[in-house]
Parts: structure tokens; C-alpha cells; sequence
């Protein structure tokens, strides 16, 4: 049946056949087509011997146990060996193992590379202004996301560790509006019914999604669909998140936006960029299935898209899908910025596609 999306994004009708997306994301199309299951519904399968006297150290432990359980259990599934609805679900899952593990990080908050060491859990509020509770500026379904992941269910979390000059999203991301509470229940219910209204994914962004794991995983503890699990991240989670991660996210949607620390410290607003978001993109392309955004931005070809563009073509080229795009336009405080104070030129996103044709990236614009 026609659907109105189909006449809004006609590219995204066809895209999960697109030899590209199935040979880069083969797993997370056949999720998307119910040909097999996401992580967390499998994380939800492996038990758990809860004790709740576990130290952090015992639970990372466990954790490591567990995951190499989960593993196991996944290759099998993929290889069509077993199905999800022979797993019985447990009491205590390695799921809930996460949202303890979570929940240790949130007394001295250490999510993100930022470690602010914020009492999270005592509503104490960090670099990133979100508390214990994570609320959201919206949800629905997006239809100008890539043309595989479109249409998506985005969820708009309140609330990110970064302060881009230029964010487009800066109402979200710097707190200008309030924001509402949906408790993890309310939000798996919304999930449900935004895949069997015909959503292909779940896409937590913000702001950033980081500060808000706890929420997510909770949510999704509740969450009945089988719906693939998208990161829409700047990808400044410390090492500890991303492990928790690790066994739940189907597909990571990172921005990888500079090529040096001094171009992100003045326009983000971050130390130390390019070595921690480098090594998440490395521990992502191990874990799950990757599509890289790259935003161009004026007067930044040589300083960041084209080391960007060098250090994937060396390190994960053939692990991921690379959305090189032309968009940028100044916003917030972005005309404060001269270097930045304008829109992308024809030449410069040019030489950013022939520097990405010399490299053999795989790239959609
Ligand atoms: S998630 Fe927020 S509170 Fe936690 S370390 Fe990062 S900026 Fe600080």
C-alpha cells in the first residue's frame, strides 16, 4: 500500500535494496525487515543472577560474562539457527544489568567525555543541564533522515554536552525551551506504535542522546517492537558508555565534524575532539553498523573535512556509509563567527566529494 512518505522521500522506497546499504548494514536492514531481531530485544534474553550487593567492579564483571554470552547467542540467531521467540525472557536481564550500571555512573556522572562527576541521581545538573529525570522537546516521525533510515521515529532529547555555535537544534541542545517528562513507559508505548505506523528505526538525538542513556534503556526495558536502535550522536561518550552500548545500538548515526581540536573548541566548545571521537568511531565500527555524518563547513575543507574524510578512508572505510553533507547554514550564534558566517560554496563541497572519490569512501550526499 502507497504510503505518504512514499511520495515525500521516493529515494527511500527502494533504498534498504541499495547494494551499498546491504552490503555496509546488512544487519541492520534485515532488522528493519523483521528478518531478525534487534540487540537489545536479544539483551533482554540473557539472564541475569540479580544481586543488588554487587560492587561496580563485580558488575562489570558480570557484564563482561554476560556480553560475551550475548554474542554467542546472537550469531546463532543470525545464522538462522534459533529465533527470538524460543528465548524465554528472564526476570533480571542483561539489560537491567546496564541500567544498574548506568545508574553507578549517574552518582559521579562520567557518561560523556566531559566527566563532570555531576550526583545525576540526585538531580545535580552537569556541562549538559539534564538531571535525573530526561525530558524531551519532541518525537515523531522524520522523513528527511538518510534515505535507508527514513522514515524514522526521532526522539528530541532535551539537553547536549556540546555547545555548537551553530547548532540548528540550539533551542534543544542549550535548554532555550522547557522541554516535557515521558516516563520509560510512556515512551516504549509511543515506540511500539511509531514502528507499526510503519517507522523503520528508532533514532534517539537531542541535544544528545549520552546524557539521557539511562531513560533510553529504560524505555526500551519496556519496549515490545522489534525496531532497530539508532545513536544520532556527536559521539563524546566516555569509554564506560560506550560498553553499555555495546549489545543495544543496531546502527551509530555519529557526527564527525572536525579534523583538529582547535577548530572544536572554538565552535563546540570541547577539549580533546578528535582523539575521543576517533576512538568511539573505532569501537562503533567493532560493535555495530555505522553511517558517519560529515557536515561541511565554510572555510573548513583543509582544517577538518578533508582530515576527517583521510582518517576514515585509513581507519573504517569499508565499515560504514559516509553522509557528506552540504546543508550548513549559520544559525544561533553562528554570525559571530566570520569564518562561518555563511553557506558552504559549490567549489567547496566539491573538493570535499573529489577528495572523497580519491579516498574510495563509500558516501551518499
Ligand atoms: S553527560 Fe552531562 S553531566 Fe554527564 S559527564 Fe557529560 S556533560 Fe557531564
Amino acid at each position: 500500500m502507497l504510503e505518504a512518505w512514499h511520495f515525500i522521500r521516493p529515494d527511500s522506497v527502494l533504498a534498504l535494496e541499495n547494494p551499498l546499504v546491504k552490503k555496509v548494514l546488512p544487519r541492520y536492514v534485515k532488522v528493519v525487515k523483521n528478518e531478525l531481531p534487534a540487540k537489545f530485544q536479544i539483551a533482554k534474553r540473557i539472564a541475569f543472577d540479580f544481586d543488588k550487593s554487587l560492587s561496580e567492579e563485580e558488575m562489570w564483571k558480570e557484564h563482561s560474562k554476560l556480553m560475551k554470552k550475548f554474542y554467542e547467542i546472537k550469531e546463532v540467531i543470525d545464522k538462522g539457527k534459533l529465533e527470538i521467540k524460543d528465548l524465554e525472557k528472564p526476570r533480571y536481564s542483561l539489560l537491567d544489568l546496564k541500567i544498574m550500571l548506568t545508574k553507578e555512573i549517574l552518582k559521579s556522572c562520567e557518561l560523556c567525555e566531559r566527566k563532570c562527576h555531576a550526583k545525576r541521581l540526585e538531580g545535580e545538573k552537569g556541562e549538559c543541564k539534564v538531571g535525573r529525570e530526561s525530558l524531551i522537546s519532541s518525537e515523531n516521525i522524520h522523513l528527511g533522515e538518510e534515505a535507508h533510515i527514513t522514515p524514522s521515529h526521532t526522539i528530541f532529547f532535551m539537553g547536549c554536552n556540546f555547545h555548537c555555535v551553530y547548532c540548528q537544534n540550539y533551542t534543544i541542545s542549550q535548554w532555550l525551551e522547557e522541554g516535557y517528562l515521558v516516563t520509560p513507559k510512556e515512551l516504549a508505548k509511543i515506540m511500539e506504535k511509531r514502528r507499526e505506523q510503519g517507522c523503520r528505526n528508532v533514532n534517539f538525538v537531542g541535544g544528545e542522546p549520552t546524557p539521557n542513556l539511562l531513560n533510553i534503556l529504560e524505555s526500551l526495558k519496556y519496549c515490545e517492537a522489534n525496531v532497530p536502535v539508532i545513536w544520532n550522536s556527536n559521539f563524546y561518550m566516555s569509554e564506560k558508555s560506550m560498553e553499555i552500548l555495546d549489545g543495544i545500538v543496531d546502527l551509530y548515526l555519529p557526527d564527525f565534524k572536525y579534523g583538529n581540536d582547535k577548530c572544536a573548541s572554538r565552535l563546540s566548545k570541547v577539549k580533546n575532539y578528535f582523539k575521543v571521537v576517533s576512538r568511539n568511531h573505532l569501537i562503533a565500527s567493532n560493535q555495530a553498523e555505522v553511517t558517519v555524518r560529515h557536515l561541511v563547513l565554510p572555510n573548513h575543507v583543509e582544517c577538518c573535512s578533508k582530515p576527517v574524510l583521510e582518517w576514515i578512508a585509513k581507519n573504517i572505510r569499508d565499515k560504514c556509509i559516509v553522509n557528506v553533507m552540504d546543508q550548513y547554514r549559520p544559525e544561533f550564534r553562528a554570525f559571530e563567527y566570520n569564518d562561518i558566517n555563511r553557506r558552504i560554496t559549490k567549489e567547496e563541497f566539491e573538493e570535499v566529494l573529489k577528495v572523497a572519490n580519491k579516498l574510495k569512501i563509500n558516501y551518499i550526499t
